[in-house]
């Protein structure tokens, strides 16, 4: 499959092997009783561990303390590795220099946290295909209908970005670069070009990219990214905002709390006020002379450097990170998760990702023929069946609703799928229309997900078609 503007796949001269997943022997029970080993088609959902992830952890494990806080040998340790992380996330996705990598706890939380550091007034221009987790954060956004042809979806773009010109403030534009529902890749370079030239922003949701094709915000001229660890072979807890930095420095802190803080002035019911500490890292610091501070700001309105925290007579005058790192990553930070993530982009970047998408088509064509093979077995596609996709597929069985499809792949085969809407109830609903007007009867709203990475055999797929 050709690639998209802006997501070719480089080269990669001396990739390692590429590298075994955890979990490759486990063996299920199926009906009567019988052990089978386990084909894991749930990718899209969770993927498994690879090997180098779990060495990383366990060689971090025996030596942890909290970040950012210490003199100690273990906090500096910590520190330092925690601070890789970032930059190892950094380059994986060609973020550039200046742009915020925040640590989040997984690809909803990220684009909550954008949400929430939208200045007053942006308008938010979403399609209707998204993931709820790029669908929803965003309060009145204006939501396009899914495209026809990947060309519509950048027409569609154009269209409403130009029907916003009369209104005051930012403009965002959000997308997924690879469905989660069909595995296609959008034109993300297009309509990033697109969303700039009306003066807008881009966020892209890469959840379902980074964990089968390389991403270079640079090159793509992307504004902001977000992506879980947890769908990049590094276990649960991790995910990651990266892009501009003045939105983010500018919002009120995501979460109110140490870190968060350059210095915390005044206490519950003392007189103030007095720098606690200019670490950022204790919050601690009693007043103990002069008056009351007035309060500066709230932490609500978006003001840079200072805010109020708390309640009632507890009121504390703040002076927050402007660091928008510091900012939003308030509280002891998921530092083995970090460890993961950059171990498991360090892993895939080792391989080469000529090796890794050779290996994925090749499975995925494997896959999709035999599923084409079959009568009464139907492809959920937006694009049409020639449009380039990562290794998801999603079907239909006539007759059988897809709860019943995937409890019989588990019990009967030990074929480990998904069934329902993806958390896409807008795009499948489409999907799903599409195909009940093309005759198939019994779909019942729901589909079955089959989707692969690494660790993916051909005797899973043959198993599963
Ligand atoms: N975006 C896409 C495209 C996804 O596939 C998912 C997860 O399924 C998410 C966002 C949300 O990811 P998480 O559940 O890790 O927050």
């Amino acid at each position: 499959a050709a690639p998209l503007p802006g997501q070719a796949v480089p080269a990669a001269p001396g990739g390692r092997p590429i590298p075994a997943v955890l979990g490759a022997d486990l063996e299920v029970p199926v009906r009567g009783g019988r052990l089978v080993p386990y084909a894991n088609l749930d990718y899209a959902a969770s993927a498994p561990c690879l090997e180098p992830v779990s060495a990383a952890v366990a060689a971090a494990l025996p030596a942890y303390s909290s970040v950012h806080r210490g003199a100690g040998y273990a906090s500096q340790l910590t520190t330092a590795r925690y601070e890789q992380a970032r930059h190892t996330v950094r380059a994986f996705v060609g973020a550039r220099p200046g742009d915020a990598v925040v640590f989040t706890r997984n690809t909803t939380d990220a684009t909550n946290l954008l949400a929430r550091a939208l200045p007053e007034g942006t308008t938010v221009v979403v399609f209707d295909t998204e993931h709820h987790a790029s669908l929803l954060p965003w309060a009145g956004a204006v939501r396009l209908a899914p495209p026809a042809f990947p060309g519509e979806a950048v027409r569609a773009a154009d269209e409403a970005l130009a029907a916003l010109a009369d209104r005051d403030g930012p403009k965002l534009l959000v997308v997924t670069a690879a469905s989660n529902v069909t595995g296609e890749l959008w034109p993300i370079a297009a309509l990033a070009h697109i969303a700039h030239r009306h003066g807008a922003r881009i966020l892209v949701d890469a959840a379902q990219l980074v964990p089968h094709r390389p991403l270079n915000l640079t090159a793509l001229d992307l504004d902001y990214v977000v992506f879980s660890g947890h769908k990049l072979y590094a276990p649960f807890g991790t995910g990651v905002l990266v892009g501009r930095p003045d939105w983010l420095a500018e919002a009120p802190p995501y979460l109110l709390g140490g870190g968060a803080v350059r210095a915390v002035h005044g206490a519950a019911g003392t007189a103030g006020p007095t720098t606690a500490d200019t670490t950022g890292a204790d919050t601690t610091g009693a007043a103990t002379t002069g008056t009351a501070p007035a309060a500066a700001d709230t932490a609500g309105t978006g003001t840079a450097g200072t805010g109020t925290a708390g309640t009632g007579t507890g009121t504390a005058e703040v002076e927050w990170h402007d660091d928008p790192e510091a900012r939003h990553e308030a509280g002891t930070p998921n530092v083995l998760g970090a460890v993961a993530l950059a171990a498991a982009c360090d892993a895939l970047t080792a391989t080469g990702w000529t090796a890794l998408v050779r290996e994925e088509e090749r499975l995925l064509a494997r896959l999709r023929a035999g599923l084409a093979g079959i009568e009464g077995v139907h492809e959920l596609s937006l694009w049409g069946p020639d449009h380039p996709r990562v290794g998801i597929v999603s079907f239909v069985v006539d007759g059988r609703t897809a709860r019943e499809v995937a409890e019989a792949l588990s019990n009967e085969y030990g074929i480990g799928v998904r069934d329902g809407k993806f958390c896409a109830h807008p795009f499948v609903r489409h999907l799903l229309g599409g195909i009940k007007d093309g005759g198939c009867e019994d779909t019942a709203a729901s589909a079955v997900r089959a989707s692969i990475g690494i660790g993916t055999t051909a005797e899973h797929v043959d198993r599963l078609v």
